[in-house]
């Protein structure tokens, strides 16, 4: 078999675009969503992914505002600007990019996000809504594969889904969502033993781990939806995902390409956190 390729980026490049007309008419019922992100340090990747957020979120017609700490600031002034942001009527999502330098506790300044602003989805009253399939602010990159799949027509009830990777921000809500749906999950870590093992069964492959090639074709099985999370930066200077893309093309029915991929939905999912955190703040129903 040889996989169709899933476009990551025409699908997030539609949703813009009808986030774009629900903003405009938002604007003018005087509710202009507002987005804010805070950057600590000068970390070059870290730089490129906000400006990323900032340019989408500009395109889609949201208020923006990109706050930068340099390295040494210290945990109380972002903390004291997160607070004031809380306060912000203009601003209706709040991100912190991460990684924190290190003499940060990342936890601790993430909980201080107000809950209804937690564009992220990593408060722990979103993590919970999430655990108990009530979703308020869901993270965006699992959330953002579900539109796939969505968008696709992927069936996921009774399928057996294999995530490779258990962090907080992809892997283990990717699991809880996909296990709302009726999938039947594996979630592979760090220790798992044999690997290849679980991947070979699954019928959705989804790869979260940061590592190039970790997942290769003959760890695929047939017909499989292959969604490679990963991106990492080669020797070469190129990005790459986690998936070999030409073996596992070889094996699976879908799969996304590294870049073009789960990213461009990631972008997109944030905005449209933010224009459902402006709304429900304007008492609309979420139409998103
Ligand atoms: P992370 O916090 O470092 O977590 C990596 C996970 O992979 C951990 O659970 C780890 O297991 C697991 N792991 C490590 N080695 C493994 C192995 N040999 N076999 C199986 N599992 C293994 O990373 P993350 O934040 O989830 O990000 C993962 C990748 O996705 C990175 O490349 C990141 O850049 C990318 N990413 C992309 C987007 C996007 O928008 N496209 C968004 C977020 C992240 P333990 O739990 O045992 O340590």
């Amino acid at each position: 078999m040889s996989a169709r390729m899933i476009d990551g980026k025409e699908l997030a490049r539609k949703m813009r675009e009808a986030l774009r007309a629900k903003v405009e008419t938002m604007k003018e019922a005087g509710n202009l969503p507002g987005l804010a992100v805070i950057i600590v340090g000068e970390d070059p990747a870290s730089r490129v992914y906000v400006r990323n957020k900032e340019k989408a979120s500009i395109d889609a017609g949201i208020h923006s505002e990109v706050i930068s700490f340099p390295a040494d600031a210290t945990e109380a002034e972002v903390l004291a600007k997160i607070h004031e942001l809380n306060r912000d009527e203009d601003i209706h999502g709040i991100l912190v990019q991460l990684p924190l330098p290190k003499h940060f506790d990342a936890r601790r300044v993430l909980d201080e996000i107000a809950e209804e602003k937690d564009v992220d989805g990593f408060h722990p009253g979103n993590v919970g809504a999430l655990f108990l399939g009530q979703p308020k602010l869901q993270p965006c990159t699992p959330h953002g594969v579900m539109k796939m799949l969505e968008a696709e027509n992927v069936p996921i009830r009774g399928k057996n889904a294999v995530i490779v990777g258990a962090s907080n921000i992809v892997g283990k809500p990717m699991a809880i969502m996909l296990l709302h749906k009726g999938a039947t999950v594996t979630i592979c870590n760090s220790k798992t033993p044999d690997l290849g093992h679980h991947t070979r069964d699954a019928d959705i492959l989804v790869v979260a781990v940061g590592r190039a090639g970790i997942v290769t074709g003959d760890m695929v099985k047939e017909g499989a939806v292959v969604i490679d999370v990963g991106m990492n930066r080669l020797e070469n200077g190129k990005l790459a995902g986690d998936v070999d893309y030409e073996g596992a093309s070889q094996k699976a029915s879908l799969i996304t390409p590294v870049p073009g991929g789960v990213g461009p939905m990631t972008i997109a999912m944030l905005l449209e956190n933010t224009v459902e955190a402006a709304e429900r703040k304007a008492g609309v129903e979420k139409t998103v």
